[in-house]
């Protein structure tokens, strides 16, 4: 098989190289992946670190396995399956839910393996989508997409996935309150996609870039505010006709986060999801007064996956915009380079 993958914590090109085909053993299955989308995550893994503001860095790479193969949105054709396998057969197409736990945690057991501690995650601990190939430990984690556009359906693993959980989390119980979504990238142009599909009608995007406002403008946002805006905050506040009862951040950068707090409304919900890094510093006082909640999100369990593909298969899931490039090692490497440059629209999803 071969996987575009980085070498090493010194070298982080994206390299072609050959590895032994895997052969699956009891529930494992293993597909030829046909659909592989890019995620910002996997800029910070290349990256190595992750700002944590005054605090300094915490570096990725220690406890690494190189070759790093990323990728953790993929669709693939069933190549091969293990003895136990009862579920899928040869030749079936299929999405592949990443996030897998160990197994046996008090998270794990409760269905929550996006919150294990140890996750042996696909395209982060193991290797994941940017190969020709991808071994899959049990047959449970893949979900059929028949209907489904496979290079969207890519996507719903990471980005619908993550934007779906957090806006779950985020939701107003009404429909009218204001939620702001802050950075309207791949990732956070699902939360402007789910919103709606879970029926709330006052979603307002922040974002600097133009275009990727009238993405969200498309998916359903009823008014986008560049980020550049002065006083971005009242300018937030007065698109969505009020404080936020819930913001959902997919940049969470030293630059976001103190807006989605001082938007809050009293009693609001501000779900913190992107890893852009930086810290937060707030007003002790600020939180028991306007009595709100600062929560991280982290992807979503498996079942949230399968309840979200049913959602795309009913049509009622507006779909993001994606743009396709060849499952290579030089595209991953390009589109890894255009993420951290800024400036894509939607996702950019690699196909074989
Ligand atoms: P992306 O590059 O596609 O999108 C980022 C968006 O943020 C872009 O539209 C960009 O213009 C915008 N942006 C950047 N700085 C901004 C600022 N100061 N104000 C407003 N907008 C700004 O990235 P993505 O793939 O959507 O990922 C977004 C973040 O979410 C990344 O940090 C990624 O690692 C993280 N992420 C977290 C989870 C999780 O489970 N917590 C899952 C997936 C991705």
């Amino acid at each position: 098989m071969h996987a575009f993958a980085v070498l090493s914590a010194e070298d982080r090109s994206i390299v072609d190289i050959e590895l032994p085909t895997p052969e699956p053993t009891g529930a494992e299955v293993r597909l030829r992946v046909t659909h592989s989308g890019v995620c910002h995550s996997d800029v910070h893994l290349r990256e190595g670190s992750w700002s944590l503001g005054r605090a300094g860095e915490m570096d990725l790479t220690a406890g690494q396995r190189y070759p790093l193969i990323m990728g953790h949105e993929a669709v693939g054709v069933v190549e091969a399956v293990g003895p136990d396998v009862q579920g899928v057969a040869v030749g079936d197409l299929r999405l592949v839910y990443p996030w897998i736990g160990c197994g046996a945690c008090e998270e794990c057991r409760a269905g929550r393996e996006n919150l294990c501690a140890t996750a042996p995650a696909l395209g982060v601990a193991k290797p994941g989508g940017y190969a020709d190939t991808i071994l899959v430990p049990h047959e449970r984690y893949l979900i059929d997409i028949d209907g489904l556009d496979p290079a969207w359906a890519a996507t719903l693993a990471c980005s619908g996935l993550t934007s779906y959980s957090a806006a779950r989390q985020a939701l107003p119980g009404d429909a009218a309150a204001p939620a702001v979504v802050i950075g309207v990238g791949g990732v956070g142009l699902g939360a402007v996609a789910a919103l709606r599909a879970l029926g709330h009608e006052n979603v307002v995007a922040v974002d600097m870039n133009e275009r990727n406002l009238e993405a969200a403008r498309g998916l359903g946002a009823r008014a986008g505010v560049l980020a550049t805006t002065e006083n971005l905050p009242g300018a937030v506040v007065a698109a969505a006709g009020g404080p936020a009862s819930a913001v959902i951040d997919f940049v969470n950068s030293s630059a976001t986060a103190p807006v989605g707090f001082a938007i809050l409304r009293k009693g609001g919900r501000m779900i913190q999801v992107g890893l852009f890094g930086g810290e937060l510093v707030v007003p002790t006082v600020l939180l028991p007064l306007k009595v709100v909640t600062i929560q991280g999100s982290y992807v979503g369990t498996l079942d949230e996956l399968r309840e979200l593909v049913v959602i795309a298969r009913s049509g009622a899931l507006p779909q993001q915009p994606t743009t396709t490039a060849p499952l290579s090692a030089a595209a991953v490497d390009e589109s890894l380079e255009r993420l951290r440059a800024g400036g894509v629209t939607g996702r950019i999803v690699l196909s074989a």
